[in-house]
């Protein structure tokens, strides 16, 4: 883990704005620091390069572990996870109306919202009180 030299990490947290590649919750949101995670986990054969890193919170990331793949609930279609190096988020997925949940548009979008279980109920508190706070959504979602 700590063969990810400082400036790298430090590269990663500035393309991905200081804000988790999946749930977008930022780093001056939350109590843990945002983890440089491996897109392709190690265990799958990810490497350690620049471009097989990105930014996540613990909670994404835990969930996430070795999973590459997941189904999307919708069509049972077993798909990969959203990758947020390479995809956009906005096109995979959306804010509920009331900006606690997130929402699949994709196939990709709703597979990675339930391996993820993006919805929990410890996050979907903590974005109520975000949003009471007006500290969310995030305002260019
Ligand atoms: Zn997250």
């Amino acid at each position: 883990m700590s063969a990810i030299p400082s400036a790298v990490r430090a590269r990663v947290r500035q393309k991905a704005r200081n804000r988790c590649g999946y749930c977008r919750s930022h780093q001056q949101y939350v109590l843990g620091i945002l983890q440089v995670e491996h897109i392709i986990p190690k265990v799958s054969g990810g490497s350690d390069d620049e471009e097989n890193l990105w930014l996540a919170c613990s909670m994404c990331n835990n969930a996430k572990h070795a999973q590459t793949h997941a189904m999307d609930p919708l069509t049972r279609q077993r798909v990969r996870v959203f990758n947020p190096r390479k995809q956009r988020w906005q096109r995979h997925f959306r804010w509920s109306s009331d900006g606690v949940r997130i929402l699949g548009r994709t196939a990709c979008g709703r597979a990675t919202v339930a391996a993820l279980n993006m919805n929990n109920l410890i996050s979907v508190t903590v974005r109520q009180k975000w949003i009471e706070a007006a500290w969310h959504p995030p305002r260019d979602e």
